[in-house]
């Protein structure tokens, strides 16, 4: 049996069912719960969109799939439901992610760090600004994404945990507290990244991005945000501005090892290595904006050392890596000063006490 191989006729048959028996009891006869997080829209009517979709085996594949072999999210039920053409509505919202809560937070700062009502200009501005924001793809909201009444609970649950605020907490998330932590330990720089964002979605720069890899950048920490953070990889990736940083490192006379580590790849790989290497753009998420990129804005940097640099902010020039570098090679090279000079001293002790003694 292979999951999630099911036809539209399968479903549609499906749905039959479902309208004959009535809900609870094709729930009940199946095993399944009411949805949680998907619908089945059919016709103006709502289904479970996980219940249909294991029911839906059975005409496919000889039986229905039981509730606990799968799940209802896209990469099971509800991807399997949109591939045979149907039409799939999240019932919740995907979470806030932390450039829209840094947007709603940059907000809550030029109220003085108050919440903000629905009817608000900006709240209702702000939620038409996230709607654009390429970050939740449209099979994961629902009609009520980012209203005006959730970008305006959001601006309470970002004020309500500014430290100064003695009332009692809304509800929300780690990631409210997070953000607004950064906007209090660097106001000026999370201002200058949220208005990078909605600078780069009003002109459509950051929503025209290459796609990359969201699992990659999962493993980054950046305070300012995931579209600040693609459009670094997408400049870092950008092969042309690659090649050109190559050839004028090379034109100057200068070779292509890490400007941190001073590995070289050709070196230890041979030919394999050759002409390989990361590209860094040194300038801050913060600062970096639209300005184009020169290729002093560049450094030449080996693979482990740029994922050194992108694991944790704030993230070190290659200077200051390679000085991190350097001091603990010093490190090591005393250490290792300290232990042959010990194995000298009782190698010598040794052989001192190994003389025969004078007899007297
Ligand atoms: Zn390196
Ligand atoms: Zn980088």
């Amino acid at each position: 049996m292979r999951k999630g191989a099911i036809t539209r006729e399968a479903v549609l048959k499906t749905i039959a069912e479902h309208d004959e028996l009535g809900r609870e009891r094709f729930l009940s006869a199946y095993g399944f719960g009411r949805a949680r997080s998907y619908l089945l829209i059919h016709q103006g009517q709502e289904y479970d969109s996980k219940a249909i979709a294991g029911v839906a085996h059975k005409w496919d594949q000889g039986r229905a799939l039981r509730s606990e072999e799968f799940s209802g999210g896209k990469d099971h039920a509800a991807g399997w439901l949109k591939r045979a053409g149907f039409h799939v509505r999240a019932i919740k919202n995907p979470d806030w992610a932390r450039d829209e809560i840094i947007l709603a937070c940059q907000l809550v700062m030029d109220n003085g760090w108050k919440g903000m009502d629905a009817h608000n200009q900006q709240v209702i501005e702000l939620s038409g600004l996230l709607q654009l924001l390429p970050i939740h793809a449209e099979g994961e909201r629902n009609e009520k994404f980012r209203n005006p009444n959730g970008v305006a609970r959001k601006t309470y649950d970002i004020a309500t945990r500014h430290p100064d605020y003695r009332g009692r907490k809304t509800n929300g998330g780690v990631l409210d507290g997070e953000v607004l932590h950064e906007f209090l330990a660097r106001p000026a720089e999370m201002a200058k990244a949220a208005q990078l964002i909605r600078q780069g979605i009003t002109d459509g720069g950051l929503q025209t991005l290459p796609p990359v890899d969201d699992e990659e950048l999962d493993e980054y920490s950046v305070p300012e945000g995931r579209l600040l953070l693609r459009q670094h990889r997408a400049r870092e990736r950008n092969k042309t501005l690659r090649k050109k940083k190559i050839a004028a490192v090379l034109r100057q006379g200068g070779t292509l090892s890490c400007e941190a580590c001073g590995f070289d790849f050709e070196e230890v790989y041979g030919d394999r290595g050759a002409g390989y290497i990361e590209c860094h753009h040194v300038v801050p998420l913060h600062e970096a904006g639209e300005a184009r990129t020169k290729l002093s804005d560049l450094a030449l940097i080996c693979a482990n050392c740029h994922r050194m640099i992108h694991r944790r902010a704030p993230w070190p020039t290659p200077a200051e890596l390679r000085a991190t570098i350097e001091a603990g090679r010093a490190a090591d090279l005393n250490a290792a000063i300290v232990v042959e000079q010990r194995s000298t001293a009782s190698t010598a002790a040794e052989a001192t006490r190994d003389q025969p003694q004078a007899s007297a």
